[in-house]
């Protein structure tokens, strides 16, 4: 299962926004209660709409939603990379994590003390992204030590030797890996070092309920800075989250409404991380379940099928096919086919977002 990381500054809702997230899971799958594998870790469904459709139109006993794993990773202040505060524990977390969500405070509330004593985004980004790029310095650092002397006689040492020169001149500038454009095999050298700067990140700006509608000056320089960095920016309330865990569904919708927002944030949080790992959607839908399934960006059919089990994989002998928005026109699978839009796909096929699939295996 791919995990996205919640990382900020002390103090700026990770723990409010990271606690809203699991109980809200809990609360919609009753049938998953297992969501907190630890105190810092929880197992989050991906909301989609498609889901209960597809379960209605086949009737389903059970609708199960993809999912992805959360990790709160608190600990971060100045000086992490030089070992302060919880300093290499909560590097060496990040380093496990596929995406990072980045918590923003863009909230004033003299109650809750601001580590470096006023509200400033921009500044608290400032320190977490120093943090994460001498990190991955030192981590770029010791890598070329350890290969120098192969450089004279190896071509491939020679060869990431000068790719990390060239990312560690960027590097020292205050730019992230992420910005730097490299090419494929370029990005293969590189992924084993697992440098932090390179994950995909999405800014989530912390608001006070009355600020989420709208945002406030704060999240607009937080937006502006994600729009020139090209990374994703989303508003939530970590406080309106938890008090949502509260109420009842009517009584939720009633509260958003009086907030002027159609929802908290939380379920936009989940999809773009999602969107942010790469990640598509297929499903299967029977009378049984309906289920959503995870696969990477350009996956195959038979790697598709590798992920209900891997015996669908090496046994693979085809997929029937059809896309969601064409079996929900068709109005079953049967009318589908006679419209001819059921279609057979071979081991070739690369599966689209949304496909509704069926395998066909030799056991
Ligand atoms: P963390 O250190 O980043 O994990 O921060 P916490 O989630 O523990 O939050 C720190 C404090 O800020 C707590 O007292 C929260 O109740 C409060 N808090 C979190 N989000 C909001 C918010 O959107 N508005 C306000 N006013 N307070 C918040």
């Amino acid at each position: 299962m791919l995990k996205a990381g919640i990382i900020g500054l002390p103090n700026v809702g990770k723990s409010t926004l990271f606690n809203a997230l699991v109980e809200n899971a809990k609360a919609q799958a009753a049938n998953f209660p297992f969501c907190t594998i630890e105190p810092n870790k929880g197992i989050v469904s991906v909301p989609d709409q498609r889901l209960q459709e597809l379960g209605n139109l086949s009737c389903s006993q059970n609708i199960i939603p993809t999912k992805i794993e959360f990790v709160d990773i608190a600990g971060l202040v100045k000086g992490a990379s030089k070992g302060e505060g919880l300093g290499n524990k909560f590097l060496s977390n990040i380093r496990e994590v596929d995406a990072i969500v980045h918590v923003v405070r863009c909230f004033e509330d003299s109650d809750v003390i601001h580590v470096s004593g006023k509200v400033d985004p921009l500044d608290d980004i400032e320190i977490i992204n120093l943090e994460l790029n001498l990190a991955d310095l030192s981590q770029l650092q010791k890598r070329r030590e350890r290969i120098k002397k192969q450089v004279r006689t190896s071509k491939e040492a020679a060869k990431e030797d000068t790719l990390l020169e060239k990312i560690e001149e960027e590097l020292e500038k205050g730019l992230s890996v992420r910005s730097i454009s490299l090419n494929e095999e370029e990005n293969l050298i590189i992924k084993q070092l697992g440098f932090l700067t390179a994950k995909p990140i999405i800014y989530a700006t912390n608001l006070n309920e009355n600020d989420l509608a709208e945002g406030n000056d704060f999240s607009s320089t937080v937006q502006s800075f994600a729009s020139n960095e090209n990374t994703e920016c989303i508003k939530i309330s970590a406080q309106v989250e938890s008090e949502l865990i509260e109420l009842e569904p009517e009584d939720k919708k009633d509260y958003l409404i009086g907030l002027g927002v159609e929802e908290g944030g939380l379920s936009s949080l989940i999809r773009s991380t999602y969107k942010l790992l790469g990640l598509k959607t297929y499903f299967t839908t029977g009378e049984k379940e309906t289920k959503a399934w995870t696969i990477k960006d350009g996956m195959t059919a038979p790697q598709a099928a590798g992920v209900i089990h891997t015996d669908f994989e090496k046994g693979f002998i085809r997929a029937q096919t059809i896309s969601y928005q064409n079996l929900i026109d068709s109005g079953s699978i049967a009318n589908a086919k006679t419209k001819g839009l059921l279609r057979s796909e071979g081991k070739e096929y690369i599966v689209n977002e949304g496909d509704v699939m069926e395998f066909l295996f030799n056991v």
